[in-house]
């Protein structure tokens, strides 16, 4: 049986990157999914592509730092297909730069979206998934995206080195409130992977020394994400909570 058939998932900033990906990797794991974004019409084309490789999909407006948003979101997923319950808080921005210089509204923006952005999802799929009996189901599953730079100093956009070491505690702080509430909430840490945020870094000539400086030598394949993910949404991973998990091709040793 497809690991998570019977589920219904939700994905945080599915318009891109790593979030397209797991949405992708859900749908063919059974899942009825739901991408949230605020780019609706890249999660529209993303739903219409899912649907004709036959899985059910719904494309939602969803801004992870607007209460209301993220609100309507559940809503909406709800209406079509119940309680939401694999989450993937994977919504997230950068502003890259040294601390001295990064302009104070970009410190905000990175906080907003990734710490409180994250906060805001889990706490709404938490909310729906106690209204709706996962005390007795015990099938809630929640999934942060942190990072490797929530243990490394690294130069350069602290806050969001320092938005993914809250992540890290905020999800183990839900893990405790929630144990016997039917929901586990897990961290997992990647390591550096092209995609969109990174991409003005990726093709410019910091790059390359970068990469080079990596133990593999090379940016981690974003598949390398997918069985743990995979696992954390589903039922298999019942025993697992409030766990960090570094998924990063050996970058961080
Ligand atoms: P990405 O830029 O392709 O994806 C981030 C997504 O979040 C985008 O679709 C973006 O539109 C969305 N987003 C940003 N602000 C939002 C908001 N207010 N509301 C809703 N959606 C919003 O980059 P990615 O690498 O796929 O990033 C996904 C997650 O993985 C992020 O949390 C990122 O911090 C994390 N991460 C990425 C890497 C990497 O090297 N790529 C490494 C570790 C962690």
């Amino acid at each position: 049986m497809a690991a998570l058939a019977g589920r219904t998932a939700l994905v945080a900033g599915a318009s891109s990157g790593l979030g397209a990906g797991f949405a992708r990797l859900f749908a063919e794991a059974g899942a009825n999914i739901v991408l949230g974004a605020r780019r609706l019409d890249r999660v529209q084309a993303l739903a219409r592509e899912l649907a004709d490789a036959g899985a059910q999909s719904l494309a939602v407006a969803m801004d992870v730092t607007d209460e209301t948003s993220v609100i309507e979101a559940f809503d909406r997923a709800e209406a079509r297909f119940g309680t939401v319950n694999s989450i993937v808080a994977n919504a997230g921005t950068a502003c890259p730069g040294r601390s001295t210089e990064v302009p104070l509204a970009g410190v905000r923006k990175v906080i907003d979206t990734n710490l409180i952005g994250t906060y805001l999802v889990a706490r709404e799929a938490a909310r729906r998934l106690i209204a709706s009996g996962s005390r007795e189901r015990e099938d809630g599953r929640i999934i942060l995206i942190g990072s490797i730079t929530a243990e490394q100093a690294h130069v350069g956009d602290a806050a969001y080195a320092a938005s993914k070491a809250a992540i890290a505690h905020l999800g183990r702080q839900f893990a405790r409130e929630w144990i016997r509430l039917g929901i586990n909430v897990n961290i997992i840490q990647p390591g550096w992977i092209h995609t969109e945020i990174n991409d003005a870094w990726y093709r410019s000539q910091l790059s390359g020394a970068a990469i080079a400086g990596l133990p593999r030598r090379r940016m981690q394949a974003a598949s390398s994400l997918n069985d743990m993910v995979l696992y954390l949404a589903s039922d298999r991973s019942q025993a697992v909570t409030g766990a960090t998990f570094v998924i990063d091709d050996g970058q961080s040793l």
